[in-house]
């Protein structure tokens, strides 16, 4: 999902430019405003709450615009993304979104703050008073809008400052000048943006195979946690002795090991257009934790690409690789493949629902063969990559 807000005082042209961004990256609009105004024209109940509020050019209360807001996401449940405009307006709003989106697995990508001083929106304000006829737009409550802006609005700006996903426009210059700056700068914001697949599937599956190749093809980073740890081991670096202790015992690594050696990981790669993970998570509590830490960069889970083979397809292709160098530990037996193969299901199972209810599973049907399996990774990680899904 691609979510954006657009901000800025009355007059900065928010419901102008929307129109550009509604058209390009395909998402629902809502305008708070022109809701309300419907509402006051069909003379509804909420309608006639917000008439006088409207009519003196303050605000209206936060309970009637959460009202309008969960009405329309309800009613937009298969939307791409949402374009909100006079929405959120306070800082209290702010959390709210947050929140509302939150509900949808996603976040506010970026909030689009068009900037024009009171002067520039007085004037252009009058003259859509006298082209449209609309009545807020008159001498008197364009001072209390422009107030109610400056008192209740403006503090937004601080909340997705601090956030980092604050994009300032500047709003004078014509309305092509302007569009161009809007679209270089959420262009340059998408760029920026992550896409974080986990490549989900059975030992021999073939996410190894296809997240190293797609990984290079695409400048992505990818990401398996075993051979993370194998690295660590044969580096002798800082958490060698413990993860040793672990597997001489043939018990899991912890997370607490896991998880700093992924925040280095990733941290080593600051310019990554994204991240491949494969062996993780294996757990619900590896998939709250993988959640966490792409949270706090601003990021989350785009897609999880389902490897799925059947099951003797995995036996008999891990019985083969028992015989190579890559063999594993367990593919020397039957026995044991299938007991790894068992725990794998038992195990992360858990994990892949966990995913499929937020709708991020994608199913690679493990009869294909090699190149349309390829052809059909490269497609999704395009597709990711295009259309970026944001927090
Ligand atoms: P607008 O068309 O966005 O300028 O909104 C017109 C009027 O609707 C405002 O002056 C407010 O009275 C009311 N309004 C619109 N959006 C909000 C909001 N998010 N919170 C409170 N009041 C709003």
């Amino acid at each position: 999902m691609l979510n954006i807000a657009l901000f800025g005082p009355p007059g900065a042209g928010k419901g102008t430019q929307s129109e550009y961004l509604i058209k390009k990256y395909n998402l629902a609009y809502i305008s708070t405003g022109e809701i309300l105004r419907n509402e006051l024209k069909s003379e509804s109940e909420l309608g006639l709450q917000a008439k006088a509020v409207i009519e003196r050019g303050e605000l209206v209360s936060d309970e009637i615009i959460v009202q309008i807001i969960e009405k329309f996401i309800l009613e937009h449940q298969n939307a791409k993304g949402f374009l909100f405009d006079g929405f959120p307006r306070t800082y209290i709003q702010a959390y709210i979104l947050e929140g509302l989106l939150i509900k949808l697995h996603s976040s506010l990508f970026a909030l689009l703050n068009i900037n024009i001083d009171d002067k520039e929106a007085t004037k252009r304000l009058i003259k859509r008073g006298i082209d449209s006829g609309r009545s807020d737009d008159n001498v008197k409550v364009i001072e209390n809008r422009l107030v109610a802006y400056h008192k209740k609005t403006v503090p937004v700006l601080d909340f997705y400052k601090e956030k980092g996903n604050l994009v300032n426009i500047d709003g004078i210059g014509s309305i092509p000048e302007i569009q161009n700056r809007i679209s270089e700068s959420v262009e340059k914001a998408l760029s920026k943006q992550w896409i974080n697949v986990v490549l989900y599937g059975a030992p021999g599956s073939g996410r190894a195979t296809y997240g190293k190749k797609l990984a290079a093809k695409f400048n992505l980073v990818y990401i398996s946690t075993g051979d993370i740890l194998d690295k660590e081991l044969s580096n002798k670096g800082q958490f060698s002795q413990e993860i040793e202790k672990y597997m001489n015992k043939g018990s899991h690594v912890p997370d607490e090991i896991v998880v700093r050696l992924l925040e280095q990981r990733i941290a080593e790669k600051p310019k990554a257009k994204g991240f491949l993970f494969k062996g993780f998570p294996r757990t619900m509590i590896q998939a709250y934790i993988l959640d966490g830490l792409l949270r706090k960069h601003h990021t989350n889970i785009s897609t999880v690409i389902n490897f799925n083979v059947p099951t003797l397809d995995l036996i008999s292709r891990l019985e083969k690789r028992g015989k190579t160098k890559d063999a594993m530990p367990y593919d020397k037996s039957i026995e044991s493949i299938v007991q790894r193969l068992r725990e794998h299901e038992q195990k992360t199972s858990l994990v892949l629902e966990y995913y499929k209810k937020q709708e991020k599973v994608i199913d690679i049907k493990g009869t294909l063969s090699k190149e349309e399996t390829y052809t059909k990774l490269k497609q999704i990680i395009n597709k990711e990559l295009t259309q970026n899904h944001s927090l």
